[in-house]
């Protein structure tokens, strides 16, 4: 687990690029001014989604996930999960002893027909999968707890069932909308023969998990936070403010609310400051008019805002000669990592940008060019940073906490060289004075989350 640091200074190069790129990107940026109004509408999301009153017409649907049990350190147990919800599809065998852990994976890719066929071709291949790794790891013996990290909302009945609400992320196998995916799980392990070898405990959210794996180490985590292919968060609730959850209490008092954040703005609130590309990446997407917020800030949409600026400036002749490649004329071609790279060369210095350019076939860029790439780079990555800052200023509000500890996954915020200092940075400047923060990242919280919640079903 990464600490924050608090006492090393926050240094966050800022690349200066030339007045034309400034002017035609200026209203990228987020001002304190907006967060706070962004953070205003957030909070009366969040009520909305939790009371029973208004459940239905929310956006930010506020799930209840029947988690109630912080992890107490002396879990125990050999368990399996699954981390359905990514990029990558995992497999996962955890053995937990108290203070320590021990995990084996392996990473599977989910063939995009998959991802946006039927139902029943996408959980068979995911019970193929998880039978390859029982043979492989000799478990064909073995009848084992399994949790299964599932992020797509859900709407939860119990913490090992719930109905599937939506997809997001590229995924979209429409056939099963409204079924309980433990059921789905299930009925493909029969088919495939392996049910006698997993016992499904429950099903949660990777935000969920992240938080879990984070509670297990820091006494004061109540938040979990993916900036991933997709984002969203998680965090504590009183269960007297969670109207929608109906589980027979454990005696805390509390539960894991699944914000399902990414939904953020889908009925207009978030138009004061979304920009023509965010309208752009929406309609292109397979989900138009959904997960606005998301297609802000995660890791499936930031590479294609980049790029829709750059061509932008290109066709102002503030870039590139006025000449785009056709390279980066084709969609989804600027990759996400691209940032992270981009932004990772020492200030000044831009082998990483060449790198990439030369990659778009952009062969004729020169230095001031790439300034402004970089720049267009920040001015996007910043924006995300900040609007997690604020959704998260928000959360540790909620909570009522006076220290919070925030767990973190997702390929953004650990790959991207400055996601954590700018959101340390804005988050010091929103938080309220007198409450004290952290930000951790947890890592593996799909697999050691998982178990960890799987355990407490035991
Ligand atoms: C999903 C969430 C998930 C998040 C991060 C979103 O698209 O709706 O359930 O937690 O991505 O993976
Ligand atoms: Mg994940």
């Amino acid at each position: 687990l990464r600490r924050s640091c608090l006492c090393r200074p926050i240094n966050i190069p800022r690349t200066k690029p030339t007045n034309e790129v400034l002017n035609l990107i200026k209203d990228f940026c987020v001002t304190d001014k907006d967060l706070k109004e962004y953070m205003k509408l957030l909070m009366a999301d969040l009520h909305k989604g939790l009371a029973k009153a208004t459940h239905p017409k929310s956006i930010v649907k506020c799930y209840p996930t029947y988690i109630q049990d912080l992890p107490t350190g002396q879990e125990v147990g050999k368990f399996l999960a699954l981390d359905l919800g990514g990029t990558n599809f995992r497999v996962l065998m955890i053995e937990l002893q108290r203070n320590h852990f021990e995990s084996i994976s392996t990473t599977f890719v989910i063939p995009q027909e998959k991802m946006v066929g039927s139902g029943k071709d996408l959980f068979d291949h995911v019970a193929a999968c998880l039978h390859i790794f029982i043979v492989e790891q000799k478990l064909e013996s073995e009848c084992m707890p399994l949790g299964f990290t599932y992020s797509f909302p859900l709407v939860q009945k119990a913490l090992d069932r719930g109905l599937i609400e939506r997809w997001t992320k590229g995924f979209k196998c429409e056939d099963i909308l409204g079924d309980d995916v433990v059921k789905v799980l299930q009925e493909a392990l029969i088919r495939r023969g392996i049910h006698k070898n997993v016992k499904i405990k429950a099903v949660l959210n990777d935000t969920a998990g992240t938080l879990m794996a984070c509670a297990w180490k820091s006494p004061y985590c109540r938040v979990g936070l993916i900036v991933g292919t997709g984002t969203n968060a998680c965090y504590v609730e009183k269960q007297q403010n969670a109207e929608m959850f109906d589980g027979q209490d454990h005696g805390g008092g509390i539960v894991l609310i699944n914000c399902e954040w990414g939904a953020f703005g889908d009925d207009g609130s978030l138009n004061f400051i979304r920009r023509p590309e965010d309208d752009e990446i929406d309609k292109n997407s397979i989900n138009p008019g959904r997960q606005l917020h998301e297609k802000m800030i995660s890791g499936m949409y930031m590479g294609e805002i980049v790029r829709l600026l750059l061509l932008k400036c290109t066709k102002h002749g503030a870039l590139f000669g006025g000449k785009a490649s056709s390279e980066l004329n084709q969609r989804d071609r600027f990759l996400t990592k691209y940032v992270s790279e981009i932004e990772s060369d020492e200030p000044g210095k831009f082998d990483n940008c060449k790198a990439v350019l030369e990659e778009l076939d952009l062969k004729n860029a020169n230095e001031s060019d790439y300034a402004n790439v970089r720049y267009i780079c920040e001015m996007v990555s910043r924006r995300a940073a900040y609007m997690c800052s604020a959704g998260l200023c928000t959360l540790i509000k909620k909570t009522g906490e006076k220290r919070v500890t925030v767990g973190i996954d997702g390929s953004v915020y650990r790959f991207h060289p400055h996601f954590h200092d700018l959101m340390m940075e804005k988050m010091s400047s929103l938080i309220k004075p007198g409450v004290v923060f952290d930000l951790m990242l947890a890592e593996d919280g799909s697999g050691r989350g998982a178990a960890l919640t799987a355990a407490s079903a035991l």
